[in-house]
């Protein structure tokens, strides 16, 4: 587990007092307040360097701050430490003896995942644990008229699982394939640390950790989009990429109802590892084979040529095993453009991260979603310039991204995020020009 300082929570009796001392006489600047209805508080954030500054005023007498200074006077409340797996870190803490307050995750300010320690386990100060990179903004959130919509983190449930939702006439099913760990600075590109770290908290080899989600298009027939990494790998790959596929696709395939037989077509976004991986699998003699027997798999034509005749900067990401039985197995279908796979999906050329990168449009009954593979990987990349560096094209990227948050914003879009490690699928939304992601509430 690795923590680092987010912030220190001090207790909080005459707010203008307070800010008298905080902002006027320190100087500091003091951030919008947020409203936690829920702890009947109201937390002003001061920006302090790395960490912040969190004043907590009292809204209701019930409230834990107001009995905190009724009892003890202002002061110093809590510190927060933030870590990138919550559940992870509750459960070690948990394994160790460690008297919680919290036995599992719940939402805390800012969307948020927290959880307490109890003082007397921690020498007397109480710890809050927290997970950044799922904040959404609740204020965005408000301003959807979509009753369905939600903080996906609310609910502090596991983010490996499957989620369902329905377009239309069509049924959409996100999957997991486990999780793996890029480096931080490859994601963001010419995005400052100072920044992403704010969203994404790198390990001690730097690298943020990134989910593999592949969708389930159910309707005419059933179509996987991508396929995660799959089970091919060598050790030594999953120690260099932080693979963790405890639970993977062939858990939630079945979670969802499905097996591979089921699969009538597989469409590649893209064929990088963590997407085509999975379309193939070794067999009980060790060849490799189509892992999804009766589908037909679906390329673009550029896309493939470029994987299949490598060159210095893109070669580590293609690996052979992963697309070339398919060919062998002639189950492969390239096309030279945008066109419906199937009804109600088609597929939109963007580049950017490849010379042919798609992404697959969605529509059934009026409705729209997109399943945006590498465009947008995670919600911290809904904004424009924050376009990986690993993008081989980025000022495609940038006109695709523009193209498709302007349509997603219009059309009430739903976006399918391949890579977030929190939320598989939300709206984007734009206030005063900063524009978010609100988590989109499944069906179950
Ligand atoms: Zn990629
Ligand atoms: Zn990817």
């Amino acid at each position: 587990m690795k923590a680092v300082l987010d912030h220190v929570g001090i207790a909080v009796k005459d707010l203008a007092a307070a800010l008298a001392f905080y902002r006027d006489a320190l100087g500091l600047e003091i951030e919008p307040s947020e409203d936690v209805p829920s702890q009947h508080v109201r937390a002003h954030f001061v920006a302090a360097g790395e960490s912040k500054l969190e004043l907590l005023e009292a809204t209701a007498p019930e409230s834990a701050i107001a009995k905190y200074v009724a009892k003890r006077g202002p002061g110093l409340h809590h510190i927060t430490l933030r870590v990138d797996d919550i559940h992870a870190a509750v459960t070690e803490l948990k394994a160790r003896g460690a008297r919680m307050i919290d036995g599992e995750p719940r939402p805390g300010a800012e969307g948020a995942l927290i959880a307490f320690v109890h003082p007397s386990a921690a020498h007397g100060v109480l710890i809050e644990l927290k997970q950044a990179g799922l904040v959404v903004r609740q204020a965005h959130h408000e301003r959807g008229t979509d009753p369905s919509l939600t903080l996906s983190s609310s609910k502090g449930e596991r983010t490996d699982t499957v989620t369902r939702y329905t377009l239309g006439d069509l049924e959409l099913i996100s999957l997991c394939d486990g999780f793996f760990r890029l480096d931080g600075g490859s994601m963001f590109g010419t995005v400052p640390k100072t920044l992403w770290d704010k969203r994404a908290l790198p390990d001690e080899r730097n690298r943020i950790r990134l989910a593999m989600r592949p969708l389930i298009v159910r309707g005419a027939r059933t179509m996987i989009i991508d396929a995660g990494l799959g089970d091919k790998d060598t050790e030594k790959f999953h120690d260099m990429y932080g693979v963790d596929r405890s639970r993977n696709l062939d858990h939630t395939l079945a979670e969802a109802g499905l097996s591979v037989e089921n699969i009538d077509i597989v469409l590649a976004s893209h064929l990088h590892f963590d997407h085509a991986g999975g379309f193939t699998a070794r067999d009980a003699t060790g060849r490799v084979r189509p892992r999804f027997p009766r589908a037909q798999y679906v390329a673009r034509r550029g896309e493939w040529d470029d994987a299949t005749h490598p060159h210095e900067r893109n070669r580590a990401s293609y690996l052979p095993d992963n697309f070339a039985p398919l060919a062998d197995a002639g189950v492969l279908q390239l096309v030279d453009e945008d066109q419906t796979i199937m009804p109600g999906v088609s597929v939109r050329w963007t580049g950017g991260h490849t010379a042919h990168h798609q992404i697959v449009m969605i529509e059934s009954a009026g409705r729209k979603a997109a399943f945006v593979a590498d465009l947008m990987p995670t919600t911290a990349h809904a904004p424009d310039a924050w376009i990986m560096g690993y993008d081989l094209y980025p000022m495609d990227t940038l006109v695709a991204k523009k193209r498709l948050a302007a349509e997603a914003l219009d059309q009430d879009m739903l976006i399918f995020f391949a890579h977030d490690a929190a939320i598989a699928a939300g709206y984007l939304r734009e206030t005063d020009g900063r524009r978010d992601v609100v988590a989109a509430r499944d069906r179950s």
